[in-house]
């Protein structure tokens, strides 16, 4: 059974096809530059990769492009596009509406518009996709997974922002949390890890965006990012958690329309803002090698905030017993692993230096840790084809 993964976003198309008889991916590619010009960017399992400028007016093109290219005698791996038995989309938001799993239909869709306002610039190009599958393969279920759907069990204490209450239920304000795709695969995978469905876990996915969740008992009990993916901790151009008050006051002495701020907000702050170097870790610990304190500064944040988001949900949680890493940075940046949990034995956590230095090493805290430290890659392309075939293999 094949399973096309797609994450649509304003100009690209994302892909992977998932073989889910051994759940490996048997292509994937990009369909980028649509309404520009059109790159194709494609990879079938075992195959040499292609690149290709090929013109994709609009999304629906792309998807032609990449149902003609994933059933190509040379490049392809499927003779027909009925081979693939549904799709599945990554959806950023899906505000109150779509809280679980769900099948496309007028009725989810419907929903899915109302999630506009919301996330104005990811919504859009999802449902440009949506619709492109839906206009190429109109026999082929469609299923959204959404990122915020993890975090719908956070309690209402957690979720709440203390601004009245009818505005709140005007706007639908409140923490919805995103990543939870990937908070719910490292979770879970640290759960089988441990052999414990109760354990407490402090999940910390960082990469360009970067959310850490508390997770209880496989619950997600609170997480950082909130209403938008804005909040939370530094990130590589977004600035996380800043006191409100700081944006009138910057929008006013710099004369900053409120069109511009939410730009400047997601692109201007961060690891760029702080380090005025880049909005990539790897730059920024090049810099600090060349003696650069703001990097240092910069990556000194991360770290900090990290120790204490481990903190507060410890408390949350009255209890830990895992922390996991994943993403390009949690996955990849020991020194940011090492920084972020020392002086933490209080906690009973205690990183093995040595194990952390290492690639593909999964647990990385010492043998007497009290709190299991693990790496783990995240999947959510996996889970989005894992979710979509169970609910086309139960409707
Ligand atoms: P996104 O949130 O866009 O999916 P990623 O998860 O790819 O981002 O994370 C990007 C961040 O991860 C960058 O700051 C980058 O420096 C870091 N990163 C990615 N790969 C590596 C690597 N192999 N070694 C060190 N850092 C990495």
């Amino acid at each position: 059974m094949y399973i096309l993964v797609v994450n649509a976003g304003s100009s690209s198309l994302k892909y992977q096809l998932f073989d889910m008889d051994t759940q490996e991916v048997a292509a994937k590619g990009n369909c980028d530059r649509i309404g520009i010009d059109g790159k194709l960017t494609h990879t079938a399992a075992g195959k040499d990769k292609i690149q290709k400028d090929i013109s994709m007016p609009t999304h629906s093109q792309a998807v032609s492009v990449l149902i003609d290219t994933l059933t190509d005698k040379e490049y392809g791996c499927i003779s027909s596009m009925s081979e693939i038995s549904a799709v599945g989309h990554r959806i950023v938001h899906g505000g109150p509406w779509l809280i679980k799993s769900v099948r496309v239909d007028d009725e989810v869709l419907a929903d899915l518009e109302k999630c506009r306002d919301l996330a104005p610039l990811h919504t859009v190009p999802h449902l440009l996709g949506i619709k492109g599958c839906m206009e190429v393969m109109p026999e082929t279920p469609q299923v959204l997974v959404m990122d915020t759907a993890f975090h719908q069990t956070m309690p209402p204490e957690a979720y709440t922002y203390p601004i009245p209450h009818e505005l709140a239920e005007k706007y639908k304000i409140r923490r919805y949390g995103f990543h939870g795709t990937s908070h719910r695969y490292v979770s879970g995978k640290a759960i089988e890890y441990l052999g414990n469905p109760n354990a407490k876990i402090v999940t910390c996915h960082l990469g360009n965006g970067s959310s850490i969740s508390a997770v209880d008992g496989g619950k997600c009990v609170d997480t950082s990012m909130g209403f938008t993916p804005l909040e939370g901790v530094i990130m590589g151009s977004r600035c996380g958690a800043v006191d409100p008050a700081i944006i009138p006051f910057l929008m006013e002495k710099e004369n900053i329309p409120v069109s511009e701020m939410g730009n400047w907000m997601n692109k201007k702050c961060g690891f760029l803002g702080v380090s005025g170097v880049s909005s990539d870790l790897r730059e920024i610990e090049a810099a600090i090698n060349e003696g650069n304190e703001r990097a240092t500064l910069a990556f000194n944040v991360l770290a900090y905030q990290i120790k204490k988001y481990i903190g507060s949900y410890t408390a949350a949680m009255n209890g830990l017993d895992c922390i996991v890493f994943t993403a390009g940075i949690g996955e990849n940046n020991s020194d940011i692993r090492r920084l972020a949990l020392e002086n933490m034995s209080f906690y009973g956590i205690e990183l093995d230096e040595e194990k952390n230095r290492q690639r593909d090493v999964v647990e990385i805290s010492t043998e007497n840790s009290r709190v299991k430290v693990l790496v783990i890659p995240t999947n959510e392309e996996l889970v989005i084809a894992s979710d979509t075939m169970k609910i086309v293999s139960e409707s």
